[in-house]
């Protein structure tokens, strides 16, 4: 592993297949191209929550409130993963949110 610090991805290159990036040297403004096999591109942690805008709480940030059991100021709509408050935005923290969100949904579902 390298890092480039003060560099920025311009281009994604590669026949089909990613096989280099075209990077940038912002101190310089060198461009050149950089071999690899994949891309990982950062996409920031804006929720895209929008379309819940005077639907569900959130938060300053854009993110759903929910409580421990995932419901929403909303009773019967839950949220679970990245767009949920507080969230600690990882695989494994989302997948359990979801199993919250799913359980308290059947309960929601069968006990009312
Ligand atoms: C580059 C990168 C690397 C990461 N590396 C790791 C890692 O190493 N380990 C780790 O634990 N986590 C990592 N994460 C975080 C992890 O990917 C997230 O925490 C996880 O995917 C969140 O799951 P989620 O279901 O909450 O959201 P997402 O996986 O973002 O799923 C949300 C889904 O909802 C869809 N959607 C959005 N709006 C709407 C709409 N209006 N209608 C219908 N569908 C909609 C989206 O298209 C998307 O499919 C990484 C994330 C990124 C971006």
């Amino acid at each position: 592993m390298s890092f480039k610090l003060s560099h920025s991805v311009k281009e994604i290159r590669g026949n089909g297949q990613v096989d280099r990036v075209l990077l940038e040297d912002l101190k310089t403004g060198e461009e050149f191209e950089y071999p690899t096999s994949g891309v990982f591109i950062y996409i920031g942690f804006h929720p895209n929550s929008g379309f819940l805008q005077g639907t569900v709480a959130l938060d300053p940030g854009g993110h759903v409130v929910t409580d421990i059991r995932m419901e929403t100021d909303k009773p019967g709509v839950f949220a679970a993963g990245d767009v949920r408050q507080y969230s600690d935005r990882q695989l494994g923290t989302s997948v359990g949110d979801g199993i919250t969100a799913a359980l308290s949904a059947y309960r929601y579902i069968t006990e009312g």
